[in-house]
Protein backbone atom coordinates (compact mmCIF):
# COMPACT_ATOMS: atom_id res chain seq x y z
CA UNK A 1 0.00 0.00 0.00
CA UNK A 2 1.33 3.40 -0.47
CA UNK A 3 0.55 5.63 2.32
CA UNK A 4 0.26 9.57 1.75
CA UNK A 5 0.13 11.76 4.70
CA UNK A 6 -2.69 13.38 5.80
CA UNK A 7 -2.86 17.01 5.97
CA UNK A 8 -4.85 19.35 8.61
CA UNK A 9 -8.18 20.17 6.77
CA UNK A 10 -6.95 23.23 5.44
CA UNK A 11 -3.97 21.87 3.98
CA UNK A 12 -3.42 21.03 0.40
CA UNK A 13 -1.38 18.24 0.04
CA UNK A 14 1.74 17.89 -2.51
CA UNK A 15 4.45 15.35 -2.43
CA UNK A 16 7.28 14.03 -3.94
CA UNK A 17 7.54 10.09 -4.97
CA UNK A 18 10.78 7.77 -5.41
CA UNK A 19 13.29 5.73 -3.80
CA UNK A 20 15.36 6.51 -2.08
CA UNK A 21 13.44 9.76 -1.35
CA UNK A 22 14.70 10.56 2.00
CA UNK A 23 17.70 13.04 0.67
CA UNK A 24 15.51 14.77 -1.40
CA UNK A 25 15.21 18.76 -1.67
CA UNK A 26 12.11 18.58 -3.17
CA UNK A 27 10.38 19.08 0.39
CA UNK A 28 13.09 22.48 1.54
CA UNK A 29 12.11 23.60 -2.19
CA UNK A 30 8.34 24.03 -1.87
CA UNK A 31 7.94 24.17 1.37
CA UNK A 32 9.64 27.61 0.92
CA UNK A 33 7.63 28.35 -1.67
CA UNK A 34 4.88 27.79 -0.20
CA UNK A 35 5.30 29.63 3.09
CA UNK A 36 6.79 32.66 1.12
CA UNK A 37 3.62 32.84 -0.97
CA UNK A 38 1.29 32.54 2.45
CA UNK A 39 -0.09 28.99 0.83
CA UNK A 40 -1.88 26.50 3.37
CA UNK A 41 0.02 23.94 1.32
CA UNK A 42 2.16 20.91 2.80
CA UNK A 43 4.99 19.27 0.86
CA UNK A 44 6.17 15.37 1.89
CA UNK A 45 8.90 13.08 0.57
CA UNK A 46 6.75 9.84 0.12
CA UNK A 47 9.40 6.17 -0.73
CA UNK A 48 7.28 4.67 -3.68
CA UNK A 49 9.21 1.65 -5.59
CA UNK A 50 8.89 1.09 -9.08
CA UNK A 51 6.59 -1.32 -8.91
CA UNK A 52 4.15 0.56 -7.40
CA UNK A 53 3.87 3.08 -10.00
CA UNK A 54 0.22 2.33 -10.36
CA UNK A 55 -0.81 1.85 -6.66
CA UNK A 56 0.30 5.47 -6.45
CA UNK A 57 -1.35 7.28 -9.43
CA UNK A 58 -4.58 5.73 -8.30
CA UNK A 59 -3.92 6.77 -4.31
CA UNK A 60 -3.13 10.74 -6.11
CA UNK A 61 -6.39 10.11 -7.51
CA UNK A 62 -8.27 9.56 -4.29
CA UNK A 63 -6.46 11.59 -1.79
CA UNK A 64 -6.82 14.48 -4.08
CA UNK A 65 -2.62 15.36 -4.13
CA UNK A 66 -2.84 18.23 -5.92
CA UNK A 67 0.88 18.45 -6.53
CA UNK A 68 3.24 16.24 -7.27
CA UNK A 69 7.13 15.81 -7.74
CA UNK A 70 8.57 12.43 -9.90
CA UNK A 71 12.07 11.26 -9.19
CA UNK A 72 13.64 7.81 -10.24
CA UNK A 73 13.01 5.06 -10.26
CA UNK A 74 9.18 6.21 -11.28
CA UNK A 75 9.58 9.04 -14.47
CA UNK A 76 9.04 6.45 -16.74
CA UNK A 77 7.19 4.22 -14.94
CA UNK A 78 4.14 6.83 -14.06
CA UNK A 79 3.32 7.33 -17.61
CA UNK A 80 0.80 4.56 -18.74
CA UNK A 81 -1.11 5.59 -15.66
CA UNK A 82 -1.53 9.68 -16.56
CA UNK A 83 -5.03 10.89 -18.26
CA UNK A 84 -2.62 13.00 -20.63
CA UNK A 85 1.04 13.68 -21.19
CA UNK A 86 3.13 17.35 -21.96
CA UNK A 87 4.79 17.27 -25.67
CA UNK A 88 8.08 17.53 -23.94
CA UNK A 89 7.10 14.52 -21.71
CA UNK A 90 5.91 12.59 -24.21
CA UNK A 91 8.86 12.82 -26.45
CA UNK A 92 11.42 12.23 -23.52
CA UNK A 93 9.13 9.39 -21.97
CA UNK A 94 10.00 10.79 -18.40
CA UNK A 95 7.45 12.70 -15.78
CA UNK A 96 8.91 14.55 -13.27
CA UNK A 97 5.71 16.69 -12.58
CA UNK A 98 2.37 15.83 -12.38
CA UNK A 99 -0.49 18.62 -12.18
CA UNK A 100 -4.23 18.57 -12.67
CA UNK A 101 -6.30 20.07 -15.65
CA UNK A 102 -10.14 20.08 -14.31
CA UNK A 103 -10.42 16.12 -13.42
CA UNK A 104 -7.22 15.00 -15.75
CA UNK A 105 -3.90 14.18 -14.17
CA UNK A 106 -0.90 15.67 -16.72
CA UNK A 107 2.32 14.79 -16.57
CA UNK A 108 5.24 16.97 -17.69
CA UNK A 109 9.22 17.22 -17.97
CA UNK A 110 10.63 20.66 -16.51
CA UNK A 111 14.17 19.38 -16.28
CA UNK A 112 15.22 20.79 -19.69
CA UNK A 113 13.45 24.25 -19.09
CA UNK A 114 14.71 24.84 -16.06
CA UNK A 115 18.03 24.14 -16.97
CA UNK A 116 17.41 26.80 -19.86
CA UNK A 117 15.72 28.92 -17.86
CA UNK A 118 18.38 29.03 -15.16
CA UNK A 119 21.32 29.81 -17.57
CA UNK A 120 19.25 32.67 -18.92
CA UNK A 121 18.92 34.14 -15.00
CA UNK A 122 22.40 33.10 -14.35
CA UNK A 123 24.62 34.41 -17.84
CA UNK A 124 22.08 36.45 -18.41
CA UNK A 125 22.91 36.17 -22.18
CA UNK A 126 20.84 34.68 -25.24
CA UNK A 127 21.90 30.98 -25.92
CA UNK A 128 20.17 30.90 -29.51
CA UNK A 129 23.06 30.34 -31.84
CA UNK A 130 25.57 29.34 -29.03
CA UNK A 131 27.52 25.95 -29.29
CA UNK A 132 27.39 23.48 -26.19
CA UNK A 133 29.34 20.07 -25.31
CA UNK A 134 26.93 17.40 -23.44
CA UNK A 135 28.76 15.05 -21.49
CA UNK A 136 26.33 12.30 -20.44
CA UNK A 137 23.12 10.99 -22.69
CA UNK A 138 21.17 9.88 -19.29
CA UNK A 139 18.01 11.20 -18.08
CA UNK A 140 18.81 14.96 -17.76
CA UNK A 141 21.44 14.82 -20.46
CA UNK A 142 18.66 14.26 -22.68
CA UNK A 143 16.10 16.94 -21.55
CA UNK A 144 18.65 19.02 -21.79
CA UNK A 145 19.22 18.48 -25.39
CA UNK A 146 15.97 18.58 -26.33
CA UNK A 147 15.42 21.94 -24.50
CA UNK A 148 18.38 23.02 -26.42
CA UNK A 149 16.85 22.58 -29.54
CA UNK A 150 13.52 24.30 -28.26
CA UNK A 151 16.38 27.05 -27.67
CA UNK A 152 17.44 26.96 -31.29
CA UNK A 153 21.10 27.03 -30.84
CA UNK A 154 23.66 26.52 -33.05
CA UNK A 155 25.06 22.70 -32.45
CA UNK A 156 24.64 20.24 -29.55
CA UNK A 157 27.30 18.02 -29.48
CA UNK A 158 26.67 14.91 -27.58
CA UNK A 159 29.96 12.77 -25.40
CA UNK A 160 28.93 9.84 -24.26
CA UNK A 161 30.80 6.79 -22.84
CA UNK A 162 27.99 4.78 -23.91
CA UNK A 163 27.53 5.71 -28.25
CA UNK A 164 24.12 4.22 -28.49
CA UNK A 165 22.89 6.10 -25.92
CA UNK A 166 24.77 8.88 -27.02
CA UNK A 167 22.89 8.51 -30.57
CA UNK A 168 19.98 8.33 -29.16
CA UNK A 169 20.24 11.10 -27.18
CA UNK A 170 21.41 13.28 -29.91
CA UNK A 171 18.32 12.32 -32.06
CA UNK A 172 16.59 14.97 -29.46
CA UNK A 173 18.42 17.64 -30.50
CA UNK A 174 17.64 17.67 -34.15
CA UNK A 175 19.49 18.87 -37.12
CA UNK A 176 22.64 20.66 -35.29
CA UNK A 177 23.39 17.75 -32.81
CA UNK A 178 25.81 14.88 -33.32
CA UNK A 179 27.70 12.63 -31.84
CA UNK A 180 30.91 13.58 -30.56
CA UNK A 181 34.05 12.81 -28.56
CA UNK A 182 36.01 14.84 -25.81
CA UNK A 183 38.43 16.44 -28.54
CA UNK A 184 35.29 18.93 -29.86
CA UNK A 185 34.99 20.43 -26.09
CA UNK A 186 37.52 23.33 -27.11
CA UNK A 187 35.21 24.48 -30.24
CA UNK A 188 32.10 25.09 -28.30
CA UNK A 189 30.54 27.45 -25.97
CA UNK A 190 29.15 26.14 -23.31
CA UNK A 191 30.46 22.74 -21.77
CA UNK A 192 27.90 20.84 -19.45
CA UNK A 193 28.55 17.84 -17.51
CA UNK A 194 25.33 15.76 -17.51
CA UNK A 195 27.33 12.79 -16.13
CA UNK A 196 26.85 11.64 -12.33
CA UNK A 197 31.07 12.31 -11.72
CA UNK A 198 31.60 14.20 -9.31
CA UNK A 199 28.65 13.35 -7.19
CA UNK A 200 29.38 13.65 -3.01
CA UNK A 201 29.09 9.71 -1.63
CA UNK A 202 29.55 7.99 -4.80
CA UNK A 203 32.78 6.05 -6.44
CA UNK A 204 32.66 8.78 -8.65
CA UNK A 205 33.15 11.75 -6.05
CA UNK A 206 36.46 13.83 -6.37
CA UNK A 207 36.38 13.24 -9.99
CA UNK A 208 35.19 14.93 -13.60
CA UNK A 209 33.93 13.89 -16.62
CA UNK A 210 36.14 16.12 -18.85
CA UNK A 211 39.62 15.99 -19.02
CA UNK A 212 41.49 19.24 -17.73
CA UNK A 213 42.86 19.89 -21.11
CA UNK A 214 40.14 20.35 -23.26
CA UNK A 215 38.89 23.37 -20.53
CA UNK A 216 39.20 26.92 -22.00
CA UNK A 217 39.05 30.65 -20.68
CA UNK A 218 36.24 31.24 -22.91
CA UNK A 219 33.98 28.08 -22.22
CA UNK A 220 31.05 28.53 -19.86
CA UNK A 221 30.57 25.05 -17.72
CA UNK A 222 28.00 23.95 -15.98
CA UNK A 223 27.65 21.08 -13.67
CA UNK A 224 24.37 19.74 -13.15
CA UNK A 225 25.91 17.62 -10.53
CA UNK A 226 24.90 20.35 -7.33
CA UNK A 227 25.95 18.06 -4.41
CA UNK A 228 28.84 18.88 -3.81
CA UNK A 229 27.69 22.59 -4.95
CA UNK A 230 31.80 23.71 -5.99
CA UNK A 231 32.53 19.85 -8.21
CA UNK A 232 36.04 19.18 -9.22
CA UNK A 233 35.11 19.97 -12.71
CA UNK A 234 34.00 23.67 -11.54
CA UNK A 235 37.12 24.23 -9.89
CA UNK A 236 39.37 23.34 -12.30
CA UNK A 237 36.80 25.20 -14.79
CA UNK A 238 37.38 28.81 -12.66
CA UNK A 239 41.14 27.78 -12.67
CA UNK A 240 41.78 28.37 -16.60
CA UNK A 241 39.74 31.44 -16.26
CA UNK A 242 36.45 29.78 -17.70
CA UNK A 243 32.97 30.78 -16.17
CA UNK A 244 31.53 27.92 -13.55
CA UNK A 245 27.72 27.32 -12.95
CA UNK A 246 26.77 24.77 -10.46
CA UNK A 247 23.34 22.49 -10.81
CA UNK A 248 21.41 24.35 -7.70
CA UNK A 249 20.55 26.85 -10.69
CA UNK A 250 18.65 23.89 -13.13
CA UNK A 251 17.49 22.18 -9.65
CA UNK A 252 15.80 25.23 -8.25
CA UNK A 253 14.21 26.45 -11.83
CA UNK A 254 13.10 22.73 -12.35
CA UNK A 255 10.89 22.94 -9.41
CA UNK A 256 10.18 26.69 -9.91
CA UNK A 257 8.28 25.47 -13.09
CA UNK A 258 6.25 22.76 -11.11
CA UNK A 259 5.38 25.21 -8.72
CA UNK A 260 3.77 26.98 -11.04
CA UNK A 261 2.22 24.08 -12.83
CA UNK A 262 0.36 23.19 -9.40
CA UNK A 263 -0.50 26.96 -8.32
CA UNK A 264 -0.09 29.40 -11.05
CA UNK A 265 2.50 31.66 -9.13
CA UNK A 266 6.30 32.30 -9.65
CA UNK A 267 7.98 30.85 -7.62
CA UNK A 268 10.64 32.82 -5.18
CA UNK A 269 13.91 31.69 -6.96
CA UNK A 270 16.54 33.58 -4.67
CA UNK A 271 15.17 32.76 -1.52
CA UNK A 272 14.76 29.10 -2.67
CA UNK A 273 18.18 29.57 -3.68
CA UNK A 274 19.76 30.34 -0.59
CA UNK A 275 18.13 27.88 1.30
CA UNK A 276 19.26 24.78 -1.24
CA UNK A 277 22.86 26.40 -0.69
CA UNK A 278 22.75 26.47 2.66
CA UNK A 279 21.11 23.20 3.22
CA UNK A 280 23.93 21.64 0.81
CA UNK A 281 27.00 23.22 2.30
CA UNK A 282 25.56 21.86 6.37
CA UNK A 283 25.17 18.36 4.77
CA UNK A 284 28.74 17.90 2.98
P1 LIG B 1 21.36 8.72 -15.54
O1 LIG B 1 21.65 7.56 -14.67
O2 LIG B 1 20.17 8.70 -16.41
O3 LIG B 1 22.64 8.97 -16.50
C1 LIG B 1 23.94 8.92 -15.97
C2 LIG B 1 24.93 9.43 -17.01
O4 LIG B 1 26.23 9.45 -16.39
C3 LIG B 1 25.07 8.53 -18.25
O5 LIG B 1 25.39 9.32 -19.35
C4 LIG B 1 26.27 7.63 -17.86
O6 LIG B 1 26.98 7.14 -18.97
C5 LIG B 1 27.15 8.65 -17.14
N1 LIG B 1 28.09 8.00 -16.24
C6 LIG B 1 27.85 7.53 -14.98
N2 LIG B 1 28.99 7.01 -14.45
C7 LIG B 1 29.95 7.16 -15.40
C8 LIG B 1 31.33 6.84 -15.46
N3 LIG B 1 31.96 6.25 -14.43
N4 LIG B 1 32.04 7.14 -16.58
C9 LIG B 1 31.43 7.74 -17.64
N5 LIG B 1 30.11 8.07 -17.64
C10 LIG B 1 29.39 7.80 -16.54
O7 LIG B 1 21.34 9.99 -14.57
P2 LIG B 1 20.63 11.40 -14.80
O8 LIG B 1 20.80 11.77 -16.22
O9 LIG B 1 19.29 11.38 -14.23
O10 LIG B 1 21.51 12.35 -13.86
C11 LIG B 1 22.85 12.68 -14.17
C12 LIG B 1 23.38 13.67 -13.12
O11 LIG B 1 22.68 14.90 -13.24
C13 LIG B 1 23.18 13.20 -11.68
O12 LIG B 1 24.32 13.53 -10.93
C14 LIG B 1 21.99 14.00 -11.19
O13 LIG B 1 22.05 14.25 -9.80
C15 LIG B 1 22.18 15.29 -11.97
N6 LIG B 1 20.91 15.99 -12.16
C16 LIG B 1 20.83 17.28 -11.76
C17 LIG B 1 19.68 17.99 -11.93
C18 LIG B 1 19.63 19.40 -11.48
O14 LIG B 1 18.52 19.93 -11.36
N7 LIG B 1 20.76 20.05 -11.23
C19 LIG B 1 18.48 17.39 -12.54
C20 LIG B 1 18.68 16.01 -12.96
C21 LIG B 1 19.86 15.35 -12.77
P3 LIG B 1 26.55 5.75 -19.70
O15 LIG B 1 25.36 6.09 -20.53
O16 LIG B 1 27.75 5.42 -20.54
O17 LIG B 1 26.27 4.77 -18.61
Amino acid sequence: MVNFPEGQTSQTIAIVVGQPIKHSLSPLIHNTAFTIANLKWDYHAVEVPKEKAQECIEAIRNNNIRGVSVTMPLKEAVIPFLDELSETARELKAVNCISWDEEKLVGHNTDGEGFVNSLVAETGERIAGSSFAIVGAGGAARAVIRSLREASVAKITVINRNQEKAIFAAELGGVNARVGTAEHIPECDYVVNATSIGMAGTENEGKMSIPEKYLKDSHTVVDLVYNPIETPLLSAARKVGATGITGVGMLVHQAALQYQHWTGLGAPIQEIERKVINEITQIT
